[in-house]
């Protein structure tokens, strides 16, 4: 049973990272928690096991084989082999809930806090190929905070709003003067038409809350 939220009559601009997951126009910054990394040990400890343990269960396997054996095993007859297998199951599925749960934390807040949320149309983001693991998992993050957001706001009685912004990154959102393109490594720079001093997120989050979509 969901019910819809209170009207609050605030709106908000999000803007997706890859080093802060969500950077809202009203300039908090949610960082990207790499919930990888802090199992990666213990699941990398399993992983190591996996892998020795399906090259003996191979070895014996060839070996049944060789021999004759009447029914040679299959690896799912080697106990040792399947509990490292269920081992690095358990650490992903951890490392996916914790990675969901901080997710909803986040969304949850967003639709008790604002009736209409903005956020920028994916698609211009993922077509940046880029095959690093942050990337992918910044790449994942954000489809997820998506969807969250798109079944949240017709759960609690909100609105979700898809926009296409254009030089996001340029435009001063305090005047609208376009300062032409600001390469990635430019974190900060100041509007020379009203003098305002932007951090770069921040200002592209104005810009989608004021895009009309
Ligand atoms: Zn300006």
């Amino acid at each position: 049973e969901v019910g819809e939220l209170p009207q609050t009559h605030n709106s908000i601009g999000i803007d997706v990272g890859v080093a802060d997951l969500m950077i809202t126009s009203d300039g908090v910054k949610h960082p990207t928690i790499r919930f990888d990394k802090i199992l990666a040990k213990k699941k990398h400890y399993w992983e190591k096991r996996l892998a020795r343990r399906r090259l003996q269960a191979q070895k014996e396997i060839a070996w049944d084989k060789h021999n004759k054996v009447l029914e040679p095993r299959e690896l799912s007859d080697f106990k040792n082999y399947l509990k490292a297998k269920r081992m690095v199951a358990k650490y992903n599925e951890k490392i996916a809930n914790q990675r969901n749960d901080y997710l909803h934390k986040l969304t949850k807040q967003l639709v008790e806090q604002y009736d209409v949320i903005k956020i920028e149309d994916l698609k211009a983001k993922n077509l940046l190929k880029n095959h690093k693991l942050a990337r992918a998992i910044a790449n994942q993050s954000w489809r997820e905070l998506r969807s969250q957001l798109g079944y949240k706001c017709a759960w609690y009685g909100k609105q979700l709003v898809t926009v296409n912004p254009k030089k996001t990154s340029q435009i001063c959102s305090n005047c609208g003067y376009d300062d032409g393109k600001h390469t990635l490594d430019i974190r900060e720079w100041t509007c020379p038409n009203c003098g305002i001093n932007h951090d770069r997120d921040i200002n592209a989050a104005r810009n989608i809350l004021k895009t009309t979509a």
